[in-house]
């Protein structure tokens, strides 16, 4: 299965132009949607999962017309929102039983299967008869997921889902989508560059409502190989290497002010080598885009 965005717009009443003729196309596999807060990835979530509606552009999904046939999408969509809610005092077996019911899973049979099979999928078949209320976030997330797979999708979009979540429970939560994104179109939507690297065969950085990037992500990172040079340095000395070069992050190593600088060639003494990596990409990309819309 395909998707496909074409000359996707949308101004909110205030003015704010979230989109602004978003094209992308999606396979089979994990899509990581990178982008700063703001940038517009939920406008585009929503507006895949048919919760909100464009200005202009066009969704095909397959070959539904996304926009045209919303209920269609519908039938084929599980949708991981940023927030949800679930009734706390109910157990995490009879919350999926109520959902799978609700996706037209009927024979008592059959939804006792789905459910359990749900269950061990997300790893939450020992904890099944706990009250939703008592989960960490990393279990409501992965009792999210199970909701949204319990009709069967061919489309996940999954929102900023590892905010709040623990180094474990994020690890635990991204491997299950990867294993997902094995045979349906998996969109993660993300301001976390580390989720993206580690499971996205394909990704698009957005920003301010437009797509800045959009190839696989070992691609990008190659085109700054040989282009990124680090160096250790000192606050005193940070404005300066600023004004003097394209430094396109700074951070704090156990203290220390470390640079990395784009340049075709080695930008002076105290600077070494670097391998990009995905992150270095991100913010190489929005630091371009920033300049293109200065200019
Ligand atoms: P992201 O998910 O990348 O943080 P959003 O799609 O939530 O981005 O927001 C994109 C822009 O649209 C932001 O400037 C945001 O303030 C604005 N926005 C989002 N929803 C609305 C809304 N319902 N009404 C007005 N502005 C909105």
């Amino acid at each position: 299965m395909q998707l496909d965005i074409t000359g996707l717009s949308k101004t909110y009443p205030n003015g704010v132009r979230a989109l602004d003729d978003i094209s992308l196309s999606m396979g089979t596999g994990m899509f990581g949607l990178l982008g700063p807060n703001g940038a517009g990835k939920s406008t585009l979530m929503r507006t895949i999962a048919t919760l909100q509606l464009p200005d202009a552009g066009s969704v095909r999904f397959g070959d539904i017309d996304v926009l045209a046939n919303p209920d269609a999408l519908r039938r084929a969509l599980g949708y991981l929102p940023q927030e949800f809610g679930l009734y706390p005092n109910l157990s995490a077996e009879v919350t999926l039983d109520h959902f799978a019911t609700m996706k037209g899973v009927v024979d008592r049979r059959a939804r006792r299967e789905l459910v359990g099979a749900l269950l061990h999928q997300t790893n939450l078949f020992d904890v099944r008869a706990k009250h939703v209320g008592t989960f960490s976030g990393g279990m409501k997330q992965r009792l999210g997921i199970a909701i949204a797979l319990a009709g069967s999708p061919k489309l996940l979009i999954v929102d900023e889902p590892t905010a709040g979540l623990d180094p474990t429970e994020r690890h635990r939560f991204l491997n299950l989508l990867g294993e997902i994104g094995q045979n349906i179109v998996v969109i993660l939507s993300t301001h976390i560059v580390e989720d993206v690297r580690e499971l996205c065969n394909a990704m698009a950085i957005i920003n301010k409502g437009r797509v800045i990037v959009a190839e696989r992500p070992g691609e990008i990172i190659g085109r700054l190989a040989g282009k990124l040079w680090r160096k250790e340095t000192s606050k005193a000395e940070l404005p300066e290497l600023t004004a003097a070069h394209q430094v396109i992050s700074t951070q704090l190593l156990a203290g220390v002010p470390v640079v990395h600088v784009y340049a075709d060639a080695n930008p002076g003494p105290g600077f070494e080598a670097r391998d990009p990596d995905l992150e270095d990409v991100y913010f190489h990309q929005l630091g371009l885009a920033g300049q293109r819309e200065a200019a």
